[in-house]
């Protein structure tokens, strides 16, 4: 039997978890089989996973992980004509049910059973993974497998982007400098808002949305009235929409003084169980009387071919946030690396060696 190296969870917890041979997957008929060159570790999800107790509301074990991935296509089912072997591809790894409610009246994403690769559907840290292929999106030449990897990141930020509304003339702010705010800091400055503005601790990261034309503001930890007084000068009579993926909520509270009436908060950022809000009905309160909305985003399904696009056109530049690469050997290294480095932003598995190596289709 053809077998594979693979991380297999057996249930959450790293003590479940080893890093060994199964079996290669069998490709049905409307399915292919992708060579994983690259697989990123999303670090909520694998945090998740690793944390005995943890998982997440999508794990089912036994599973690979992984929901970040891109490599080659080396086997089409028989039904599959809109791909070929040798194919640089990445998958959306959401697989809605198709059946119950939610799907049944046009809203896959709020899918009863969702499925996902990498959480209840074996996923990309592993030598192969089969998907079915409408799944599939092609890549264009000019993104590599650790950019690719980074579509599924992109994707969410799309759906934050979709939801946000923002229309023309209109104002935002999107705090935190993580993957996910250096992805949304760029669909808002190229969206149809008229001024947008990327507010984060980290210096090093905001330069690198100034070199792609993203206005930044440097967030003072301990003084809030420094970055407050900047956002007053730029925007004197507040913003439309406030995206927060920094998950501080010190900083959601001095952000929101900022929000116009009619505005949306959009919390894209999962804050810790840990924080109390002072007055919640205040906050409500606030809320209700300021005539505000407030919209949570937290996954995708089928906005990968956007954000492929994004990427490919330079509206969403990836090419700074994969900062660390491993062999999937190493995995618990990356993802110890990933917990503890500040400087790491997305850091990638390569399953199959070096992704920019020729490699062996067959
Ligand atoms: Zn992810
Ligand atoms: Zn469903």
């Amino acid at each position: 039997m053809k077998m594979m190296k693979a991380l297999v969870h057996e249930a959450a917890g790293r003590k479940n978890a080893s890093i060994r041979m199964v079996p290669y997957p069998v490709c049905g008929d409307d399915e292919v089989v992708i060579k994983v060159m690259a697989c990123g570790i999303c670090k909520w999800a694998e945090i998740n996973h690793d944390t005995e107790g943890g998982g997440g509301t999508l794990a089912k074990y036994p599973v690979i992980t992984g929901h970040e991935f891109a490599g080659y296509i080396v086997e089409v089912g028989k039904n599959v004509t809109e791909y070929k072997i040798g194919d640089r591809v990445t998958a959306d790894n959401a697989i809605p049910c198709g059946k119950c409610w939610y799907c049944r009246n046009g809203k896959p994403l709020l899918c009863e059973h969702f499925g996902s690769h990498g959480h209840n559907i074996n996923g990309g840290f592993a030598q192969y993974l089969k998907i079915v292929a409408k799944n599939v999106v092609k890549l264009p030449d000019n993104l590599s497998f650790d950019e690719a990897s980074v579509a599924e990141p992109v994707a969410c930020a799309v759906e934050a982007l979709d939801r946000a509304n923002i229309k023309p003339g209109e104002e935002v702010i999107v705090s935190g400098m993580g993957p996910h705010g250096l992805i949304l800091a760029q669909l808002c400055h190229f969206s149809s808002a008229q001024h947008s503005v990327a507010i984060g601790l980290v210096e090093s990261r905001l330069k690198t949305l100034e070199s792609y034309g993203v206005p930044t503001i440097l967030a003072e930890r301990n003084d809030a009235s420094v970055h407050e007084a900047k956002l007053r000068e730029m925007f004197p009579h507040g913003v439309d929409c406030i995206i927060d993926t920094s998950g501080a909520w010190p900083m959601v509270q001095s952000l929101l003084k900022f929000l116009r009436k009619g505005g949306r908060f959009v919390q894209y950022g999962s804050y810790h169980s840990s924080i109390q809000i002072e007055n919640p009905a205040k906050f409500l309160n606030d809320l209700h009387f300021n005539n505000q909305s407030y919209v949570g985003v937290s996954c995708q399904v089928n906005n990968f071919p956007r954000a492929i696009e994004y990427m490919a056109n330079g509206k969403c530049n990836v090419s700074t946030l994969v900062t660390h690469t491993f062999d999937l050997d190493d995995y618990f290294l990356a993802l110890d690396t990933n917990k503890t480095d500040k400087s790491t932003l997305k850091v990638v598995i390569h399953p199959n060696g070096d992704p920019n190596k020729e490699t062996d289709l067959s």
